[in-house]
């Protein structure tokens, strides 16, 4: 296996999982990466662990995924998240009728849930609106967004995985029809050289288009991107959303002393540009204040936006309507050996997003590996930097 060499291109919770899932398999791995690892949508998302009760009536397959991962990073990553559930919290009569369609979508995919009085709600959460009609607790959770993947990177360098932050691919090399290897450019020193493997594997989320682009190859990848706005105090302890079919504005988490707020979405062709518009902080903050009042009163530290890299659906699609579910693609059906595309999917299922396209790597080369993510914990996030420095010594 250790013969097969296998290069990752992106190193944000896609590709960190993916690392770690291909060293477990025996593969050796390298991960190149234009900026800092999790520079990209990673780096920037609520950090909420789903608990797939979001996505439950409009987008079922997408929850199953959320709470089945929901379960195992909660045993794999122990110590990565503050387990404290979340709220869907009815502030009007449509919200009030909504509760039972969302009641039985949570139990036709296993998430369980509590209906909760006002009375119970306030309890448990005093900041909320003293004229919510019922909240629904699931078990969401909160996460550091970027210490989760650091977990896989750490995990998968322990394992021999080399890790090349600030290596841009800037090209394929191919022999005839197949992938052979990437061009980079070494951003630290200033050098471009290639990188040969026997298989490449894109994951590089919402620039995945591009990069595929680059091999000649369709990456049906659609930017959406969205805002995100910080408050610089802790408001709730539990995570809140409105309970209506996902909308802007409607999720409210704890991050440590703070508190974010998100989220919008709408369509781009480039996931570069990312403008935070005026409107959308104003609509974020107006959503946040109808769920917990005290909002209305807190300034707002930052607004900053992100892409999520979604898998393209039809015509009519917006940000919303769009499938949080991913899609593996083996370019050799068009033509393009030794290139597979990742994309798609949440922060939250990036290991099973990981698991899927482990096992198509290991099926193309025709090996047998079965994947071990689901059992097998992963270091803390400090180990990542522990092993930089020990391969500096
Ligand atoms: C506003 C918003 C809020 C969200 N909130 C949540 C949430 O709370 N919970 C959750 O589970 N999910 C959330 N998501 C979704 C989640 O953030 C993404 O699905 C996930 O982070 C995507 O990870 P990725 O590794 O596929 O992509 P990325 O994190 O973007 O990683 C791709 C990497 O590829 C690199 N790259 C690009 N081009 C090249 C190249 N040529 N050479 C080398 N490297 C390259 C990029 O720099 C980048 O680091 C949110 C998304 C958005 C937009």
């Amino acid at each position: 296996m250790a013969d097969f060499h296998v290069l990752v291109i992106g190193a944000g919770a896609t590709g960190a999982a993916l690392a770690h899932d291909l060293t477990l398999r025996g593969f050796r791995v390298t991960v190149v990466e234009r900026g800092e690892v999790t520079s990209g949508t990673t780096g920037r998302h609520h950090g909420l662990l789903h608990s797939g009760a979001r996505y439950a009536v409009t987008d079922p397959e997408a929850a199953r995924e959320c709470i089945q991962e929901n379960r195992i990073l909660r045993r794999i990553a122990q110590g990565s998240f503050e387990e404290n559930d979340g709220l869907f919290v009815a502030l009007d009569d449509e919200d009030e009728a909504f509760a039972e369609t969302f009641l039985a979508a949570c139990a036709q995919v296993g998430i369980p849930t509590q209906v909760l009085s006002p009375k119970e709600a306030l309890a448990l959460e005093p900041a909320l609106n003293p004229q919510l009609r019922l909240a629904i607790r699931v078990p969401d959770a909160v996460m550091d967004a970027m210490r989760l993947p650091l977990r896989f990177l750490a995990t998968a360098k322990r394992n021999g995985a080399r890790v090349l932050p600030f290596h841009e691919v800037v090209g394929f090399r191919f022999q005839g029809r197949s992938v052979v290897g990437v061009e980079v450019q070494d951003h630290i020193h200033g050098r471009r050289y290639t990188l040969a493997a026997d298989l490449v594997v894109n994951a590089a989320g919402p620039w995945a288009g591009r990069v595929g682009q680059m091999a000649g190859v369709t990456v049906p990848v659609q930017p959406s991107p969205g805002v995100l706005v910080a408050l610089p105090r802790r408001l709730t302890n539990m995570v809140i959303n409105r309970l209506h079919p996902p909308s802007d504005g409607d999720i409210l988490l704890p991050q440590r002393r703070y508190t974010v707020l998100g989220t919008t979405a709408w369509l781009s062709d480039d996931p570069d540009d990312l403008p935070v518009p005026e409107d959308h902080v104003r609509r974020i903050l107006e959503a946040a204040t109808a769920m917990v009042p005290a909002v209305g009163q807190e300034p707002v530290l930052s607004a900053w936006a992100a892409a999520r890299p979604l898998v393209a659906a039809h015509q009519n699609a917006n940000g919303r309507t769009i499938s949080r579910s991913f899609l593996c693609i083996d370019h050799a059906e068009e033509g393009v050996e030794g290139l597979v595309s990742v994309i798609g999917g949440k922060a939250t299922t990036a290991r099973l997003m990981a698991e899927a396209a482990g096992d198509l790597v290991t099926h193309k080369m025709g090996l047998h590996a079965a994947c071990r993510t689901r059992e097998t914990p992963l270091l803390p996030h400090t180990a990542y930097w522990q092993s930089a420095v020990r391969s500096q010594q």
